[in-house]
């Protein structure tokens, strides 16, 4: 590929003018929209609308005025539509932890004679510390489980109560198929809980046609929430009336307003809330799902699959000669919109690549991650960042003292 070719591909691009809807920073190629996503250009002006007229002058009234305490459930519906689930079944609430431990803790009350929670090795780390919380915590004998991807089907027997995975592994890309081993979980008895993290808004999902029983996501990635932007939650309708988390806050209670003594649990997704929706964090996670669901997921799709094929190839062209081995999966199924390398040098050679303007990130031992985000990313983008890690390489510009220190945000 030729950078000529790049421009005509981003010429070519229905997505490309969703880019104009970003705030992006001259002399900067973001590849990280999987870890915090882009700002929106209309969310300081919303942020800023809500604080002034709402909370200003609407204070307490707002609550009922100007939708707030709708916004949970609303915006779980526009989310809904991007991850294909029924309306009333998406909650946006707390942090994606949080709704793990949730839900985790509703499946396991929902399985009471099984012990076993199946996860994989490479699970995002808070995902397996939540199980081991909530094992902890209920003192009944439950055990996580960790197998690797090609164990997960004969990991399921009889004792588990549920499967817990991530759907795109944040480390690697690599993409499980969630209606196959959804079924295979149903096939024990067991349970299946999602994370969406590197999913909602980047890949096509499909809880319903999955028959998914339970899962999670993340505000400030592809959705473009902003930094610590609220989660959001999913229960399949089918459970709605029996599930019990066991975070049972007041707004979770049937009536909250009754300031009833008792616990009753709320009808629907409400009952997964907890306490008082952040407002502030909620308007700015609006925008940027409004402008998700803008965009046609088959386009994004396509595009993603596509960028990600092309920047593995530049990448192993340039990367080859140095040792860097591409660590993502290279079939488009199996991958989701991240493409990696990597390199016992990772930690140096991505702080070196943030200097000159590509920002990617590094994750531990050593893993260079590129994000590759259809509504902002540029095909050009994916050439240049490729020239300016072989730039990196060819002139040992990682080998630099400044770029050695590791820093608390990798
Ligand atoms: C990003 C991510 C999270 C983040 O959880 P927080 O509670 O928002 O910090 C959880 N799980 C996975 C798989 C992630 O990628």
């Amino acid at each position: 590929m030729t950078r000529t070719e790049m421009e005509a591909l981003d010429h070519a691009d229905t997505l490309a003018p969703l880019r104009d809807l970003f705030e992006l920073p001259a002399g900067v190629i973001y590849l990280d929209g999987n870890s915090l996503g882009a700002l929106p250009k209309a969310t300081p002006a919303r942020v800023a609308a809500v604080v002034a007229q709402e909370w200003g002058n609407g204070l307490i009234r707002s609550w009922n005025d100007a939708g707030w305490m709708a916004a949970p459930a609303r915006i779980g519906d526009k989310i809904a539509r991007l991850v294909g689930a029924a309306p009333g079944s998406v909650m946006v609430a707390d942090s994606t932890s949080v709704n793990l431990f949730k839900l985790l803790g509703a499946a396991l009350a929902a399985r009471p004679d099984r012990r076993t929670i199946v996860s994989e090795r490479g699970n995002f780390p808070t995902d397996l510390y939540v199980a081991e919380g909530l094992a902890t915590l209920l003192d009944r004998g439950h055990h996580l489980r960790l197998v690797d991807p090609a164990g997960i089907a004969a990991a399921l027997d009889d004792d588990v109560a549920v499967l817990m995975l991530t759907h795109v592994n944040y480390h690697t890309g690599a993409m499980h198929d969630m209606a196959a081993l959804t079924r295979a979980a149903h096939a024990k008895g067991a349970l299946v809980l999602w994370d969406l993290a590197h999913s909602a808004g980047a890949v096509p999902v499909d809880l319903t046609g999955c028959n998914a029983d339970l899962a999670v996501g993340c505000g400030y990635k592809f959705l473009n929430g902003g930094p610590g932007a609220p989660a959001f939650l999913y229960v399949v309708p089918r459970l709605h009336d029996t599930l019990r988390t066991p975070l049972t806050g007041w707004l979770g209670h049937a009536a909250p307003f009754a300031f009833e003594p008792g616990y009753r649990p709320g009808t629907g997704i409400a009952r997964t809330l907890v306490g008082t929706p952040p407002m502030l964090s909620l308007a700015a996670l609006e925008v940027g799902v409004d402008i998700a669901l803008q965009a046609p997921m088959a386009a994004v799709r396509a595009k993603s699959a596509h960028q990600a094929t092309l920047f593995t190839a530049l990448l192993e062209e340039i990367g080859t000669p140095w040792d860097l081995r591409i660590a993502s999966p290279r079939q488009e199924s199996l991958r989701g919109s991240q493409v990696c390398l990597a390199h016992d040098r990772a930690y140096p050679i991505m702080q070196a690549l943030i200097a000159r303007g590509v920002i990617g990130d590094f994750r531990a031992p050593d893993i260079l991650r590129f994000g590759i985000t259809p509504l902002y990313t540029r095909y050009v983008d994916l050439w240049d960042a490729a020239a300016a890690l072989g730039e990196v390489m060819a002139r040992d510009a990682w080998q630099e003292d400044r770029f050695q220190v590791r820093r608390s945000v990798t």
